[in-house]
């Protein structure tokens, strides 16, 4: 199955303009472009895995969005073609989370 890039909305106002802004070993704060939001997304599995996920092409850049996967811990959750959220690792199927948020 082929994927992309993690696209988040920030749960604040809505905005597609979201950064990471820390690294994959460290924590997963982001910030919103818009609003100055911050907060972390997460994941948890939605049940089953999709077989033969390829990561995406091209891959993230550092400041793009990402989330860890709840059932490897891969920070390696991207898109689906059909628009749902899967760990670019194991396959997991997910489903998005926000923790932390935080208005500007
Ligand atoms: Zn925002
Ligand atoms: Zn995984």
């Amino acid at each position: 199955m082929r994927t992309r890039k993690l696209e988040i909305a920030c749960p604040v106002c809505g905005s597609a303009e979201v950064y990471y802004t820390c690294t994959p070993d460290c924590c997963y704060n982001h910030v919103c472009n818009a609003c100055g939001a911050t907060f972390e997304p997460a994941t948890r599995a939605a049940g089953g895995a999709a077989p033969g996920i390829a990561p995406p092409d091209p891959p993230p850049d550092s400041t793009d969005p990402t989330a860890p996967c709840a059932v490897c811990y891969a920070p390696a959750a991207c898109m689906t073609e059909e628009g749902g959220v899967v760990c670019g690792k194991c396959g997991a199927r997910l489903a998005l989370e926000f923790e932390e948020i935080h208005k500007a």
